[in-house]
């Protein structure tokens, strides 16, 4: 069943990619484990799934001891200062960098394991107040802040859309983000970007983390090049 689910996701993937022009092996597709069952992840993995995103650094460590490393491991949920270092230890990509103390225990922790640890700032376009992440207008300061953290490579930004019936209420959350990173992107405003500018090379946020389950195919639509999906995997709904 998990075989047809992947298969069944990766089809609405192409199909939302082609409605809109853009090319389906732009978007990565996030198999999101939490509450899962280790046979189930081995099925997502036999079925050809290959980032796994957790949204517990405990959770994730005792799956990793079981599955290893050879796949990517995301982390997705709102991380706890004191679950950094682990969480460094096994995540290639942090996709929920949402306050400057945060950044700056990733940035130290990496560092003491010489990483250079890849994040992506997790935006609140909604401004639900029960949602974690920077407000838009914070995310040029946070941006121009956290490039000068050794350690930390900033690779785009990610949103969680509000629970809604129809997708169709939540895009304007998408087309914001992706708005967002036109606009850091067209600023160069950081200091790795204007370096690299000055070199005559680029240095560009590319990834938009968004849609899941509910709302992935809208996401995609509006320029999300990173999914995250759980339910319509591991329960086909
Ligand atoms: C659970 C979760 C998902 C996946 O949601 P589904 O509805 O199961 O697809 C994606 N992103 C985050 C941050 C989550 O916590």
């Amino acid at each position: 069943m998990i075989h047809d689910n992947v298969k069944s996701v990766r089809q609405k993937i192409a199909n939302a990619c082609e409605k809109v022009g853009r090319n389906a092996d732009d978007v990565e597709l996030v198999c999101v484990t939490k509450e899962v069952s280790i046979d189930e992840i081995k099925e997502a993995l036999d079925a050809g799934v290959q980032i796994l995103g957790e949204n517990r650094v405990k959770d994730a460590l005792s799956k990793y001891k079981a599955i290893g490393g050879r796949q990517e491991w995301h982390f997705i949920g709102h991380l706890q200062t004191n679950k950094v270092k682990d969480a460094v230890r096994i995540f290639s990509l942090i996709h929920s960098v949402d306050s400057l103390r945060l950044a700056k225990e990733i940035d130290k922790a990496a560092q003491a394991i010489n990483k250079a640890q890849d994040i992506l700032i997790q935006v609140n376009t909604s401004g639900e107040k029960t949602k974690f992440g920077i407000m838009p207008e914070e995310a040029i300061d946070f941006m121009k802040e956290i490039s000068s953290y050794g350690n930390i490579n900033t690779k785009g930004l990610m949103t969680i859309a509000p629970e809604v019936d129809d997708p169709e209420k939540v895009r304007p959350y998408f087309r914001a983000l992706r708005e967002l990173r036109d606009k850091i992107n067209e600023l160069r405003y950081s200091a790795k970007q204007s370096e690299a500018s000055s070199k005559g090379t680029k240095y560009e946020i590319r990834i938009l983390s968004m849609g899941m389950t509910n709302d992935f195919e809208v996401a995609i639509e509006e320029g999300a090049n990173m999914v995250r999906i759980g339910k319509a995997i591991f329960r086909g709904n």
